[in-house]
């Protein structure tokens, strides 16, 4: 058997793997052993007397970089024996993260993470050991660890055999670049508030356009740039046309 996607992960702070993605769907599926994580402690990596891992930025500035060496050795050592996983630096410098790359890093055997502190890593890291920086969104997080976490979240959820129904992947937001239409439960009135009728309807062809034109309706809205790519991509709704996608149960 092949081993299952892990998740090397090089942190000040071990300690916060895999913290919430030891609950849940992702919980159990690493307690079934559908995915793996070893974190590994930078500081370990630190060969001076006081293992010391930052130190002040060249040029002068506020706050501390971390060091060139240590990282160097530490992520040489996470990459013996994983020459097939990318080596990704979470930063915020990096290219946003979306689904299409969360796709491809599932389809991979696992990925080496780098989580920042400080002011960041020595940029001779980044450009010797050729890491690809990837950003969790336009905001500064204090370490890249929260950033590690949710990268992992959105893979192993893709990962087979980790959510129930495989259908349930088929038709969330971003899949075709539309955002997901709205889901409603019982009650079927909640504080004068119903649920559309035409989802009571029974009438599947009817709630498949519903959930479609809802769809496009929130895409357009508040995504103009997904937006533009669906429209781009001439999936978008013409008259009379058959609606393609097909409704599922949700998780
Ligand atoms: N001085 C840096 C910010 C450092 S934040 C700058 O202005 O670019 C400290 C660490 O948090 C970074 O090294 C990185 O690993 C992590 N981090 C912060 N924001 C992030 C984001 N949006 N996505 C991914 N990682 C992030």
């Amino acid at each position: 058997m092949t081993a299952p996607w892990t998740a090397r992960v090089l942190t000040l702070f071990p300690e916060m793997f895999p913290g919430p993605l030891g609950h849940s769907l992702a919980g159990r599926a690493l307690e079934r052993g559908l995915w793996r994580i070893e974190a590994t402690d930078i500081r370990s990596f630190a060969e001076d007397r006081h293992r010391m891992v930052d130190d002040t930025p060249a040029g002068g500035g506020p706050g501390m970089v971390m060091k060139p060496d240590v990282l160097g050795r530490a992520i040489d050592a996470v990459r013996q024996g994983f020459e097939g996983a990318p080596c990704l630096y979470l930063s915020p410098r990096g290219k946003p993260l979306d689904q299409a790359r969360v796709r491809d890093l599932a389809e991979g055997p696992g990925a080496v993470l780098l989580c920042g502190r400080f002011e960041g890593v020595d940029q001779r890291v980044i450009d010797g050991r050729g890491l690809e920086e990837v950003s969790i969104g336009d905001f500064v997080l204090s370490g890249g660890e929260p950033a590690a976490l949710c990268l992992i979240d959105a893979v192993v959820r893709l990962l087979p055999g980790v959510m129930g129904a495989a259908e349930t992947l088929a038709e969330e937001s971003f899949t075709g670049d539309l955002l997901e239409y709205p889901h409603y439960t019982r009650p079927t009135e909640w504080e004068g508030r119903r649920v559309p009728d035409v989802l009571l309807s029974g009438h599947h062809g009817r709630i498949d356009s519903w959930r479609r034109e809802q769809a496009e309706e929130l895409t357009r809205e508040r995504r103009p740039d997904l937006w533009s790519r669906y429209l781009a991509g001439g999936r978008g709704l013409r008259p009379n046309q058959q609606n393609p996608i097909s409704v599922s149960r949700k998780d």
